[in-house]
């Protein structure tokens, strides 16, 4: 099947992106001062602003700036493994051989540094009220796997999960939790900025990001001891010797000035973006009323999201027969109801970029073997449940039913309704 587009909706002459860098004048201005100071380097006054600005907005005491958010993960990780299962004097430790708990509905790049340390993710399924990780499904894996002693936790496209709940059952088990607010920056729960949730935590300024610096990630964390461990390791790891003396392993991590320069550019722009995003969230909310579709959910008692991406998910009984192998999918258009597919195909034939949910850790052949818990229990055990989906396995639901829209917040008005009016025409 393809979109029908019989009532030939013309497309928009530039692309409406998902989520594209938004750049405001600031941004080469501080670039520019790094050239003609020569601060061409992984040092500089960009960085140590970047790094001020980050802790004074978000309320954490310590932040690194780091070449990507996936860098600040990775040091996480280690500082995780050297806290759990290390020997601090030596800086050694890792996650060697052992089950570490994780988002299971994100990008990979949240669980991939457990695997660089050699930690085994076991991934929790996802809840409907923020398509976070579930607590209850957290407390079943503690069941479980009683022995594990770190979670790593996403908010997935700028909404907080249930951070409170999380927590508590984390303090009960004796866990410390890493925080993944790649995508949340600037979101807040009770009043508190993601980020400082957990022991270690992480943002990212990748190009699609609320804000950006075209690259470029934070690791940030109260603890001066971990802040310093990243900085020593982030930059190869030198002893204090007059030439190059290692004593542990080192990475080549930190942030460049002139990507610092951008980020520093953008941060007095952020909330202004959280502003032009949510109006887009709340634009897509009222558009589409009436049909049998709803938005990403979010906490509206507790949390203010970001709202890096407006999503919508499908109502089960709208759903027309959708059918999704590795790499190919199908679908068999019905009178009235609609899938994703059909909507991003749609929204593509107009020119804008819609992208699918992230499709599942569990489901995902690169984590095939891993461990992944409902809250009824070992998700893999009732293999039912994975190839035909089920209510039990949220994860797989969420993926099947909803889509990421055009989020871009350089998108005008007069566009977004047309991408409303196309996504209205499949369900005709
Ligand atoms: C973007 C992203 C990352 C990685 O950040 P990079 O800066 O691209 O390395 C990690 N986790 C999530 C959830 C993300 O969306």
């Amino acid at each position: 099947m393809a979109f029908d587009n019989s009532k030939k909706y013309e497309a928009f002459d530039k692309k409406i992106w998902l989520a594209s860098p938004t750049m405001h004048g600031e941004e080469i201005e501080y670039v520019k001062e790094a050239y003609e100071t020569n601060w061409m380097s992984t040092v500089g006054e960009n960085i140590n602003e970047v790094e001020r600005i980050t802790c004074e907005k978000i309320g954490c005491k310590y932040s690194v700036a780091l070449s990507a958010g996936t860098a600040a993960l990775h040091m996480a990780m280690k500082l995780a493994g050297l806290k759990l299962y290390g020997q601090p004097d030596v800086g050694h430790g890792t996650l060697e051989g052992k089950r570490v708990f994780a988002s299971d509905m994100t990008f990979d790049a949240t669980v991939n540094p457990i695997v660089y340390e050699g930690g085994i993710p076991v991934f929790i399924d996802t809840e409907y009220d923020t398509w976070n990780m579930d607590p209850v499904a957290l407390e079943k894996a503690f069941e479980i796997y009683p022995e594990v002693k770190l979670v790593v936790m996403a908010h997935l496209y700028g909404t907080p999960g249930k951070v409170e709940e999380l927590k508590a059952i984390c303090d009960k088990h004796g866990a410390i939790i890493i925080e993944d607010a790649a995508e949340s920056l600037g979101a807040t729960y009770k009043g508190a900025q993601t980020g400082t949730f957990g022991k270690y935590n992480c943002i990212s300024f990748n190009g699609n990001k609320i804000i950006t610096g075209s690259a470029g990630g934070m690791l940030l964390t109260d603890s001066l001891e971990a802040a310093n461990k990243v900085r020593k390791w982030s930059t190869q790891a030198r002893e204090n010797a007059t030439w190059y003396q290692h004593e542990e392993l080192g990475y080549n991590y930190r942030m460049s000035n002139v990507i610092a320069g951008v980020i520093r550019g953008q941060y007095p722009h952020l909330e202004e973006h959280i502003a032009q995003k949510k109006a887009i969230y709340e634009r897509y909310k009222e558009g589409l009323k009436g049909l049998p579709v709803s938005m990403n959910p979010y906490d509206e008692k507790n949390s203010e999201p970001n709202f890096w991406l407006s999503c919508l998910i499908i109502d089960e009984e709208a759903m027309c027969k959708q059918v999704r192998g590795e790499k190919d999918v199908c679908y068999v258009k019905e009178q009235g109801k609609s899938c994703p597919t059909e909507i991003l195909e749609a929204i593509a034939s107009i020119n804008a970029e819609g992208r699918p949910i992230w499709k599942p850790m569990h489901m995902q052949p690169v984590y095939r073997m891993n461990g992944f818990i409902t809250k009824e229990g070992n998700g893999r055990a009732r293999t039912n449940a994975y190839i035909a989906g089920s209510a039990e396995d949220v994860g797989i639901d969420i993926f099947n039913r909803g889509l990421c829209l055009p989020s871009d917040n350089k998108m005008t008005e007069e566009q977004q309704d047309k991408i409303i009016e196309v996504i209205r025409a499949c369900f005709e």
